[in-house]
């Protein structure tokens, strides 16, 4: 028997769905039963959702209210990904300015706008804050990957529902994002857009350019390091008893924000991306220097006596 306390609900919401700010039907408990209270960090609670919010499947595991919402927009993209689809491909203007010709085609431009228009707004939407008898309900909702102001479960969530909304090849966008990096998500999804209908043969030279590409980026942009070596981040080796930390592996996790030893080795497939072209030992030689270093980092009197690169950890 779980104990589910009710959120507090502003009056003026009081017929809103939280979830995604349509009319509420009913009252949502979250978590749905009591073995996965255990899992969550805050309270269970009870909040008004609309019926179509209510009906998908709870199945999963959640930490929080934060990122079951997250599944349940998820659910909302999958089902609208068409309309939304409206909104990606089109713009307004062009939807009007198109014509569409025959009886059927007639009404279209319009109603599409409109159902996109919906649609977005019940993703984009963001209800109010979470309290139980005045209090703020524990944890926060920093979770998931965010591209062009919506948030998603996972970049795989952001492909799967730009693949599914714009009918793109997969495996490509798959394979663009990976090349290119999440950080660069609209580059590859414009490459992908571009290419829509392709054959394994098309798809392949796609790719086989793009790394190309990306390697002559990845060299351009060494060479400019090499340069100004000491106008960009002066860095310097750090020589511990167990391996050398070398700049370029330094200045790599500075830049993608990996501080530690568990983003690291979560990061491991994107550090080798990055370093594979100067060959495979040396690449390891820096991945190991790298994962001393972030070890040693953890004590921030080692940090403060030992690291001469410190003051670039906090910029
Ligand atoms: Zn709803």
């Amino acid at each position: 028997m779980v104990n589910y306390s009710l959120i507090d609900v502003p009056f003026n919401l009081r017929h809103t769905c939280w979830f995604c700010g349509e009319p509420s039907y009913d009252l949502l408990s979250f978590p749905a039963s009591s073995h996965q209270v255990h899992h969550i960090f805050h309270q269970p609670i009870e909040l008004p959702a609309c019926k179509e919010c209510l009906s998908f499947s709870s199945s999963g595991v959640f930490e929080s209210i934060w990122s079951y919402r997250d599944k349940v927009k998820h659910s909302l993209m999958n089902k609208y990904a068409k309309h939304l689809g409206i909104g990606l491909q089109w713009t307004k203007e062009e939807l009007e300015e198109a014509e569409f010709h025959g009886a059927v085609l007639e009404g279209f431009g319009k109603s599409a706008w409109q159902m996109y228009e919906i649609a977005k707004a019940r993703i984009d939407y963001i209800g109010w804050e979470l309290c139980v008898d005045g209090s703020p309900l524990e944890g926060d909702e920093s979770y998931g990957f965010e591209f062009n102001g919506v948030r998603y479960l996972s970049v795989q969530a952001c492909i799967d529902h730009h693949v599914k909304a714009l009918s793109l090849d997969k495996i490509l966008l798959e394979t663009l994002v990976e090349l290119v990096g999440s950080e660069r998500f609209a580059y590859g999804l414009r490459i992908a857009e571009l290419n829509r209908d392709i054959s394994n043969k098309e798809r392949n030279s796609i790719i086989d350019e793009i790394q190309k590409q990306e390697q002559d980026r990845v060299d351009i942009l060494e060479a400019a390091q090499f340069e100004n070596d000491d106008v960009t981040l002066p860095l310097v080796a750090v020589v511990m008893s167990e391996a050398t930390a070398q700049p370029e592996a330094i200045e790599w996790a500075i830049e993608h924000q990996c501080a530690d030893l568990e983003t690291l080795i979560n990061m491991e497939d994107a550090f080798f991306d990055a370093f594979e072209h100067l060959g495979g030992p040396t690449a390891f030689a820096l991945f190991d220097g790298l994962q001393w270093y972030l070890t040693a980092r953890q004590d921030p009197k080692w940090r403060e006596e030992n690291d001469p690169n410190d003051e670039f950890w906090n910029e």
